[in-house]
């Protein structure tokens, strides 16, 4: 299969569009911004919000046996120490001895590396290691004490919660427990807009298994969270995994795959599945003094569970997501329509009401059908513009549907319903457009390029 040509001009398109039509915002943007942090505005807010809830209901109301948890991103500081991050969390960093300008020692080419040179072409000092774990204290004494970090992975957070849902949750191994959350790191960010940034989201999934079963676990997973991209109608020749060689592999796994996906400035990784073995429950047994081993009271057996980890981004699947979904495309006598092909579950606005005159009592029809529909669906009025152009305004929000009432409207109660795939509109009765909009929802395959 040939790989899909990418186009290294798409992200400069993609960042503008967010910007132009609010989905993503410089954080801090009057005051110039905050190199790699950003804002979600009123649609991609919506859109961050609808990819978290596709994953959860995914994990936990589609698979048995996971439940899910919300946990603190302070947490007690042992933790840190028990999950290796104190001693292994860090990057080996290489700073230009003339600008300053600090590079992670793993994203300089080989030639850079081998002749200490920086991209700008000066000397690089000896690369050292930094710690990406962000340090802050609790209380009113800035002390040893005191000190906390923000959490740079959600994942000990579930850990340290094993006890408590096996107690309260009648969850039988193998069982999963899902978060998502915020996670901070402290990482050296220059481009790529939303995908690495300091302060970022993740989703994850931690299964607790047997150890005797965790590599049937682990294909299980690879191959559903390979299933769970094709549902969201992402690309497939834009997805393959990435195999870690022994050198990759992190200190707590086993095994580990990456899901990958080809974004506009080449294949990067979007979430990670990781056989962790018992890793994470015998240190944290080890250092809380607590028995965190499970009881099989069928078998009589006593166990640590292994973990098979599955660890997406989710501020990195709304740039996925994004990246995906546009198109430009030849709509008829030289015009070219902007699109983004969004599953119409991840639309920030799920169907457009416009009258297609203001006058006549067109618009009250239409404000009406629009107050309806907005029990069920996320709906957007509009009666500014031509029509052709307000089409084109939700078309490059990504927005599936779109309603419109003329004076035929007024006599026998129906409107024309257009899809933004196909542009083809249908004449159908008001007491159906709830209808067909589920319809097109259930039945949703990608189109296009
Ligand atoms: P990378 O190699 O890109 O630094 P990682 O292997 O350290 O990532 P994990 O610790 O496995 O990443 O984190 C799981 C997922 O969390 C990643 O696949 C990614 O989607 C997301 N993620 C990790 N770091 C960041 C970040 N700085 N900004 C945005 N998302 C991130």
């Amino acid at each position: 299969m040939s790989e899909p040509t990418i186009d290294p001009k798409l992200m400069e398109t993609i960042v503008s569009l967010c910007k132009r039509r609010g989905f993503i915002f410089p954080s801090s943007d009057i005051y110039g911004g905050l190199a790699s942090a950003w804002d979600y505005g009123p649609l991609g807010s919506e859109l961050k919000n609808r990819i978290q809830k596709f994953w959860w209901r995914e994990m936990t109301q589609l698979h048995d046996n996971i439940v899910g948890i919300d946990a603190a991103i302070m947490m007690h500081p042992k933790v840190w120490e028990a999950s290796g991050h104190i001693e292994n969390f860090d990057d080996l960093m290489a700073e230009d001895t003339v600008t300053n300008e600090r590079f992670r020692f793993d994203h300089l080419t080989p030639e850079q590396q081998s002749t200490m040179t920086s991209p700008a072409g000066n000397p690089l000092s000896a690369p050292r290691r930094f710690n990406l774990m962000f340090k802050t204290h609790v209380g009113a004494v800035e002390d040893s004490a005191s000190v906390v970090f923000l959490r740079p992975e959600t994942a000990q957070g579930i850990y340290v919660n094993f006890k408590n849902v096996v107690q309260t949750s009648r969850v039988k191994v193998p069982f999963g427990i899902a978060q998502v959350g915020k996670a901070f790191r402290n990482e050296i960010v220059t481009k790529n807009f939303i995908f690495r940034t300091v302060e970022f989201e993740q989703m994850e999934m931690q299964y607790f298994v047997h150890p005797s079963e965790d590599e049937k676990w682990f294909d299980y997973w690879m191959a559903q969270r390979m299933e769970y991209y094709a549902k969201l109608g992402i690309r497939p020749d834009c997805l393959r995994f990435h195999e870690h060689g022994p050198d990759e592999l992190a200190h707590y796994a086993k095994k580990a795959f990456d899901i990958e996906y080809l974004f506009p400035f080449g294949w990067n990784e979007l979430e990670g599945i990781h056989n962790r073995t018992d890793f994470d429950l015998s240190r944290h047994a080890e250092f809380s003094g607590k028995d965190l081993t499970y009881l099989d009271d069928v078998k009589g057996e006593r166990f640590l569970p292994y973990i098979v980890e599955t660890s997406a981004g989710l501020t990195r699947t709304v740039l996925m997501v994004l990246a995906d979904a546009y198109e430009e495309e030849e709509a008829g006598e030289g015009d070219v329509r902007t699109v983004l092909r969004f599953h119409p579950d991840l639309a920030p606005i799920t169907v457009g009401v416009f009258p297609l005159v203001k006058k006549d009592g067109i618009a009250e029809v239409a404000r009406k059908i629009e107050r309806e529909l907005r029990e069920d669906f996320s709906s957007f009025y509009d009666q500014g513009g031509a029509i052709g152009r307000r089409y084109r305004r939700q078309d490059e929000i990504g927005t599936p549907y779109c309603v419109t009432v003329d004076y035929q409207t007024k006599d026998d109660n129906t409107v024309t319903l257009r899809f933004r795939d196909s542009m083809e509109q249908i004449r159908i009765p008001v007491s159906q457009i709830g209808e067909r909009i589920r319809q097109g929802t259930r039945e949703y395959t990608r189109v296009g390029t």
